[in-house]
């Protein structure tokens, strides 16, 4: 018997645990580990969460279809996992356990433990690395580190990729006889962790392969040919969204990948930007391994973090929070987070901008809100795309990049459309006025919290003074 402990990559293709676990046709049983307390001192996202759970309940059918029963775990943290999984490995007498790498410290720590335990009671653990393309520590420079810069990165890591062209595995083999799974209700007795997820909208981020596949399909056929050009606009469906779904590991980044070559038909797909948004997914990977000090929250460019002097700012940090600053754009963006767990990815920069360069607020905290509502949370990125925006990151924004939020939504919102949606108070602004800092003040929008300029200026002092 094996044993395949299922994480953040619930899919049947491309999984190379399942895949190779199956391989073996000597009976498969899939396990999840259920870590509340974990998740909240992770910030865990209840909407994400959620979605994890739909996404869980579909495939325990699909497992079902290829003889694969499913054993839930009811647990609290990570230090329980390692004597659990090893007494159902005893019961099951399970000789093998196969998972696929998660990347953050205290996850490779967990792993690490449940290996010492289960390899202490005779059983083997096999790890891969399906969660990327190329495995971290694979794509390096000359001198054999890791780059510190992107473009480097990226033009490597196609290398490398062209060299090995990788091609997502198929269909798991089916099991000689179905493997029993635990008696659960039809919600997998996360009934009991209800304050734990967040409804959301179930149409717009449909569960199941099928569905899953279908949104790929669709936005490699229909739109990745106008993503350069529509990618910036938050009202206009530009970008993939598939965001959720690798983050619960429901399609893996090969598959987006091989579905890009296949539909492209020549070699385009090499030069596509999409395909580099993909890459910047497995560089963020790359970096938590290669410097595990980023999981523990520290930045890359420390001296950097040193020049800048953090504002105590509960006030202003809980008006950002709650999309009351006073910016049209930001509280939109901020509305939508809030309503449906998700962000535009060009909205993302402006509020972290916001919040680390006017409002001078640590990054670490917008981080921490992040992950606490997005429905696409992923620590690796989610610490990156903070780190850029804070000027602290890999390959970060200059520090005196610095967005004016109303200059952001002229640019990339021109008609208000995205802002009428999420601030319909706006509606009997005059249309060019909208985007203006205390827009609506008439009809109930708040004053604006800060004053642009004298609020940049004081942020690039504060830099300045101290290189
Ligand atoms: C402050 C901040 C926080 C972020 N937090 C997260 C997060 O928690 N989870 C998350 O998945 N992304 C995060 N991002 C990156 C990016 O905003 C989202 O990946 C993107 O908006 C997802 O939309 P999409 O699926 O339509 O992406 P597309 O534009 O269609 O891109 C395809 C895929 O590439 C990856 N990708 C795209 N942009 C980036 C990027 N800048 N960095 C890393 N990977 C990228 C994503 O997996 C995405 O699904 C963050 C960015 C910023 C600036």
């Amino acid at each position: 018997m094996k044993l395949v402990w299922l994480r953040n990559d619930l899919r049947r293709l491309d999984n190379p645990a399942l895949f190779y676990a199956c391989d073996t046709q000597a009976g498969v049983t899939a396990v999840v580990t259920l870590t509340p307390q974990q998740w909240q001192l992770h910030s865990e996202a209840p909407a994400r969460l959620a979605l994890w759970r739909d996404q869980l309940i579909a495939l325990k059918a699909d497992l079902a279809e290829l003889n694969i029963g499913l054993r839930v775990l009811q647990l609290n943290r990570f230090d329980q996992v390692p004597v659990a999984l090893q007494q159902l490995a005893t019961e099951l007498k399970a000789d093998t356990v196969y998972f696929n790498y998660e990347y953050p410290l205290n996850e490779r720590q967990r792993d690490r433990q449940v290996c010492a335990e289960l390899e202490a009671a005779g059983v083997r653990c096999l790890g891969y690395h399906g969660e990327l393309i190329i495995p971290p520590g694979q794509v390096v420079t000359g001198q054999g580190g890791m780059f510190k810069v992107f473009t480097p990165f990226s033009r490597a890591w196609r290398q490398q990729y062209l060299q090995q062209l990788p091609e997502p595995l198929g269909m798991p083999a089916c099991q000689p006889e179905l493997t029993p799974s635990d008696r659960l209700p039809d919600d997998l007795g996360f009934k009991a962790l209800a304050a734990a997820l967040m409804p959301y909208d179930s149409q717009r981020w449909p569960v199941g392969e099928t569905a899953v596949h279908a949104r790929l399909n669709d936005f490699i056929e229909c739109a990745v040919t106008d993503y350069a050009s529509q990618r910036d606009f938050p009202a206009v469906d530009g970008t993939s969204r598939l965001s959720p779904y690798l983050s619960i590991g429901a399609l893996s980044p090969l598959q987006c990948l091989q579905c890009l070559k296949v539909e492209s038909g020549s070699d385009a797909w090499l030069d596509s930007i999409w395909m580099n948004e993909l890459i910047w997914r497995e560089f963020y990977r790359h970096l938590l391994v290669a410097w595990p000090n980023m999981s523990r929250l520290e930045p890359f460019r420390p001296e950097v973090e040193q020049r800048i002097s953090w504002q105590h700012q509960p006030a202003l940090f809980d008006a950002w929070c709650r999309g009351e600053t006073g910016y049209p754009i930001v509280d939109a963006a901020m509305k939508q987070l809030l309503t449906t767990g998700w962000m535009h990815n060009r909205l993302r920069m402006v509020v972290a901008s916001f919040l680390t360069k006017l409002l001078r607020v640590d990054w670490r905290l917008g981080a921490d809100f992040f992950m606490a509502h997005l429905i696409d949370a992923d620590f690796a990125s989610n610490l990156g795309g903070w780190q850029w925006a804070a000027s602290v990151g890999a390959d970060a924004a200059p520090y005196f990049r610095i967005f004016n939020p109303q200059i952001q939504s002229e640019k990339f919102d021109p008609d208000g459309d995205f802002l009428l949606h999420w601030l319909p108070e706006l509606t009997d602004v005059p249309r060019r006025q909208r985007h203006l800092p205390g827009a609506g003040q008439a009809m109930g929008r708040p004053a604006p919290i800060i004053e642009y300029k004298s609020a940049r200026q004081s942020a690039l002092d504060d830099y300045q003074q101290r290189s």
